[in-house]
């Protein structure tokens, strides 16, 4: 099971409700986190998902609203004392950025930091999980990121396994889990002998801030999840054009014309501060979707099912 948590879901003002971006996508304990707004800190720890796990920053842009949180976050977790390393990737201006940072706030770290400068293409890969970085169209080099999660079996076959001869029990769940097992007779009885086809990875995208583009559109086609910014409704679409921002509507038909399951919409400006007119918009194209609030969380199972978690506001 993979779950997505929103710390923040604010625009370029935060409001009392909603912080700005940042995204954590957890699995096999990681924490992958996309954009880093200001005061994410308090958020990532209002949401309990835990100082000292493996852990990887990915910054969508260089604007103050996406990132000024990095500090704040990294200072917390020495004054913690984290011990594991954390790699940090975003546009090049990135390094120096933590750079000037560790050397005129004095933010140094318990644990090693390094900052990579990218390129799009994979940046990361680890327990079945993968992070691709793709240019974006907004103002200024962005990106988007796509996550995805390959599944390490397709279904068990429980029929196939008793015709080898492999006792119920242990054995089975290992072979499930895509292990291969050694039989008391000798044999080696490897997962896919036993299980149906590999499925297609699982896919979350992340849009960032951009405009609609072809690049996004290959990235989200047919993805399960699409968290996209959605910054106006579409009467403002000239505010959009010029600022590199999407409508409601240029969303939804983006997430209509790749065909994803799911559409998150977020970063929605503190105009619409409940989101009603930004969800009615979208929702008019693309039926399935949902406003993004602080501290929701989707719950993405292994069969590509998925369960959205409103959060509790007594929080
Ligand atoms: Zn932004
Ligand atoms: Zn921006």
């Amino acid at each position: 099971m993979i779950e997505i948590v929103i710390l923040g879901s604010g625009g370029s003002i935060p409001s009392l409700g909603r912080n700005h971006p940042s995204i954590v996508v957890r699995h096999t304990g990681w924490n992958l986190m996309f954009d880093c707004g200001e005061d994410t800190q308090r958020q990532f720890e209002r949401a309990g998902l835990g100082q000292n796990k493996k852990m990887a920053i990915f910054i969508t842009h260089t604007h103050a609203d996406h990132l000024l949180g990095l500090g704040g976050l990294l200072l917390r977790f020495s004054l913690l004392g984290r011990i594991r390393p954390l790699d940090i990737y975003g546009p090049a201006e990135l390094i120096e950025y933590v750079k000037v940072n560790q050397k005129t706030i004095n933010l140094g770290t318990t644990f090693k930091t390094t900052v990579y400068g990218i390129k799009s293409g994979t940046l990361f890969e680890s327990d079945h999980l993968a992070v691709r970085a793709f240019e974006v169209d907004h103002r200024g080099l962005a990106f988007g990121y796509e996550v995805s999660y390959q599944r390490p079996t397709g279904e068990f076959l429980p029929e196939k396994a008793k015709s080898l001869d492999v006792p119920e029990g242990p054995l089975w769940g290992k072979l499930s889990d895509g292990e291969s097992i050694a039989l008391d007779d000798g044999r080696e009885i490897r997962s896919e002998e036993v299980t149906g086809p590999r499925p297609h990875p699982l896919k979350i995208v992340y849009t960032g801030d951009t405009r609609p583009c072809d690049s996004l559109r290959r990235a989200a086609e047919s993805a399960d999840i699409l968290i996209s910014e959605a910054m106006y409704t579409s009467d403002h679409s000239d505010l959009a054009e010029e600022r590199g921002h999407m409508t409601a509507s240029s969303a939804a038909e983006l997430a209509k014309e790749a065909n994803v399951k799911l559409l998150v919409l977020t970063h929605y400006s503190p105009r619409y501060e409940t989101g009603g007119p930004i969800l009615d918009e979208a929702r008019a194209i693309f039926p399935d979707a949902v406003l993004a609030e602080d501290f929701m969380r989707i719950i993405l199972n292994p069969d590509g099912t998925y369960r959205v978690l409103h959060p509790d506001h007594t929080i």
